[in-house]
Formats: C-alpha cells, sequence, structure tokens
C-alpha cells in the first residue's frame, strides 16, 4: 500500500480562522504543531487501528512516513474529497490533513467506506510535526 508523493501547499485564504483554547483532559499529553505551536489533540485520543497507534509506511519515492492514530483532532482539518487510492488503510478512504492554523501538512484524515466499519474515522498525523508537552 502506497501514497502519491507531493502534497498541495494550501493557500491561506482556505484556512478557516479557529480559536480555541487547550482542554487537558485527566493529565493527558497535549500534542502541538511543530510548526505553529497550536495544539492538535491530546495522547488520551489515540487510537489503535489494527493493533497498534504508531504506524509506519513507505511512499513510491522511498520516503517513510511514520505517524500516530488518534480519534479525534480538534487542531485539524480534513481537505479536499476522500479517496480510496493508494490508501494504506483498507476499507478507508483518505484525505489529506492541515493544522487548521498555520495550513502544516499534519498527516491525512481516514473515513470508513462502509458505514459498518469500525472506527468509522480516524486521523493519522506525522510524528514529526508534532510536539509532545505534558
Ligand atoms: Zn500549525
Amino acid at each position: 500500500m502506497t501514497h502519491p508523493v507531493g502534497f498541495p501547499i494550501l493557500p491561506a485564504m482556505f484556512l478557516i480562522p479557529f480559536v480555541t483554547e487547550p482542554i487537558r483532559g485527566n493529565g493527558a499529553k497535549i500534542y502541538r504543531c511543530s510548526g505553529c505551536g497550536a495544539l492538535i489533540t491530546h495522547s488520551d485520543q489515540l487510537l489503535p487501528i489494527e493493533g497498534k497507534s504508531r504506524h509506519s509506511f513507505v511512499n513510491p519515492s522511498g520516503i517513510e512516513f511514520e505517524f500516530h492514530a488518534f480519534s479525534s483532532c480538534t487542531g485539524a482539518i480534513a481537505l479536499g474529497d476522500a479517496t480510496e487510492e493508494h490508501t494504506w488503510f483498507a476499507g478507508y478512504r483518505w484525505r489529506i490533513a492541515l493544522c487548521r492554523t498555520c495550513g502544516l501538512h499534519m498527516g491525512w484524515h481516514y473515513e470508513a467506506v462502509l458505514r459498518s466499519e469500525r472506527p468509522r474515522e480516524f486521523w493519522g498525523i506525522l510524528v514529526t510535526n508534532l510536539v509532545a508537552e505534558r
């Protein structure tokens, strides 16, 4: 399973202004955007997919992507139409996921093709683009 090479650069005008204060939940670790420091999600949102929450895939160019799977990412937005093409997770369509605040490419949002699939959706957020904070 592979992903296409190259990611679109998002013009700033597509970014939706969104102001939110981080909510610390149950001592969970905070994950921030490495580009702008905005809150992306918390460690209590980590979600095992196919048995693990940390995944690693190599695209056709040989670039390795390592990411965490989260059930919710309040600091990210999914962009464009979902596609099954080159998906890394059978039964799931993906879209590009960006930091809601600065537009940095954070990873991918996955949604189930079948309504019966569980989870219905999740986020794959690149480890390199997250800064962890307690
Ligand atoms: Zn950002």
